[in-house]
């Protein structure tokens, strides 16, 4: 089947400044907007992001922590968190980023599109609902999110997050919550020092979050292993209603921050796996949102392997799914921790 896909763009998310030596910068998505012109340029359908609106932030936000963003406006420059510094232009991306996320989801949610990818920035994953910090400011996922669950009664949305760093903010959000199951596979030893196994939720989210930890020599192969083993039967045990990734290829070799062996197939092979999973629980919406990804050219590699999937106009072969002794670690130790909730394993 071919799939209507989405992009989110704007050129207003290059007004958030950084700074020169800053890893998250304008020019990252520079790059990926030109090599969307290069390589797509009839094969999506281009989504006009609007700014989010006082109720879309609040699903999320606190009323303070949304003034002080707006009040950055008044300010050159100004750090919102020793990481995270913005100018005053920068609001305007952060109000976009989330909006985009939500006009990506009306899209998918109207039959508009099939897959949406939102690229964006400010990413989001690390933002709390009254703190910015890891370069994010607001929860763009996490609003999405909420969205889905308060607007549209969604009570199964999976939210898979394959960035090098654990989504914190979003965990928070939904770690008392069993509407959402996330799933962030990330390196533990860097920012934010958090998304050990045994963080797996509480109350009625117990068993919701799951939390797979992977060492910094992991490579594709034990990567797509380790992904088809899991989506399996998350899949379907867990039935996701809805399917939102927190795209961060920070994970690429190249990444002056990341450092593993990934390379850009790696993210090929999970979308492969993605879209061939999600058949058994008959397709749910897909949405991916740019999180990190800071070597310009590795970033736009990855994205476009993404689309490249997303776009086929016919299913091709998937590669054969080699025995990794390290995923298979991984994947043993996520069943173990996780056999007691039932949530997805049994
Ligand atoms: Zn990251």
């Amino acid at each position: 089947m071919i799939l209507k896909v989405g992009v989110v763009r704007d050129d207003r998310y290059l007004l958030h400044q950084t700074g020169l030596d800053h890893p998250e910068r304008a020019a990252r998505l520079k790059t990926v907007y030109r090599m969307l012109d290069k390589e797509f340029a009839d094969a999506l359908i281009t989504i006009e992001p609007e700014p989010a609106t006082l109720e879309h932030l609040e699903l999320v936000h606190t009323p303070a922590f949304i003034r002080k963003i707006l009040k950055t406006s008044e300010h050159d420059f100004i750090n919102l968190a020793p990481d995270t510094p913005v100018s005053s232009q920068s609001y305007i991306s952060a109000w976009l980023a989330a909006g985009g996320c939500i006009r990506g989801l009306q899209a998918l949610l109207s039959g508009r599109c099939d897959a949406v990818f939102c690229l964006v920035r400010p990413p989001g994953h690390h933002a709390t609902p009254d703190k910015a910090g890891g370069y994010c400011i607001f929860n763009n996922i996490g609003i999405a999110a909420k969205y889905a669950i308060e607007r549209h009664g969604f009570r199964r949305i999976l939210i898979l997050d394959f960035d090098i760093h654990h989504g914190n903010g979003i965990q928070d959000l939904f770690y008392e919550d069993d509407s959402v199951l996330y799933l962030s596979t990330h390196s533990l030893g860097r920012y934010p020092h958090t998304g050990e196994w045994s963080e797996t939720g509480t109350g009625r989210g117990l068993g919701y979050s799951v939390n797979i930890p992977v060492p910094n020599d992991i490579s594709d192969m034990d990567f797509l292993y380790m992904y088809w083993k899991l989506l399996g039967p998350i899949m379907r045990y867990y039935r996701p209603e809805l399917i939102l990734v927190a795209a961060g290829f920070d994970g690429h070799h190249r990444d002056p921050i990341g450092r593993t062996q990934l390379t850009e197939q790696a993210f090929r092979w999970i979308t492969e796996a993605i879209l061939e999973l999600r058949d058994a629980v008959k397709s749910p919406p897909l949405l991916f949102a740019l999180e990190g990804g800071h070597d310009a050219a590795a970033l736009a590699d990855c994205v476009k392997q993404v689309l490249d999937v997303l776009t086929w106009k016919e299913r091709r072969p998937r590669i054969p799914l080699l025995l990794s002794p390290k995923g298979k670690s991984l994947v043993e130790r996520a069943e173990a921790v996780h056999r007691k909730y039932g949530v997805w394993i049994s």
